[in-house]
């Protein structure tokens, strides 16, 4: 599959891992939006969060292992004054890689609403 963040999981394109487990790699953004800016992705190609199995476990697990990953990564980064998660779905919602990623940003005040 013709895909940036599988070839980032096998390691055929580099880049600056930080984490890694069992289900999730986690790696900094190409194009950093603040100061700490990590992507965590799961292992498994899965388009976006609007392709999960709507009845299934695993990906159910799948999605709090992300959140869990994300946390620890912010604990890791001393994001004490807090960080924000952010998953881009679809279209209208800003996706350009069609691999489930959450992206991790912090170490800079976040303003609300988002574009
Ligand atoms: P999206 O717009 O789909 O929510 O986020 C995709 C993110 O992937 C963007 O922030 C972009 O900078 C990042 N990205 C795209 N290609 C690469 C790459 O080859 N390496 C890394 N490290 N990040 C990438
Ligand atoms: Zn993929």
């Amino acid at each position: 599959m013709d895909c940036i963040f599988c070839k980032i999981v096998s390691g055929e394109i580099p880049a600056q891992k930080v984490y890694e487990d069992e289900c999730c790699v986690a790696f900094a953004d190409i194009h950093p939006q603040a100061p700490v800016h990590l992507l965590v992705i799961p292992r498994r190609h899965i388009a976006s969060l609007a392709h999960m199995g709507n009845d299934s476990d695993e990906d159910k697990k799948l999605l709090g292992n992300l959140l869990w990953a994300a946390n620890e990564l912010a604990r890791r980064q001393k994001l004490s004054k807090g960080y924000r998660v952010v998953m881009n779905t679809g279209p209208d919602g800003g996706q350009t890689v069609d691999h489930l990623h959450l992206h991790l940003l912090g170490g800079r005040a976040m303003h609300w609403p988002p574009g």
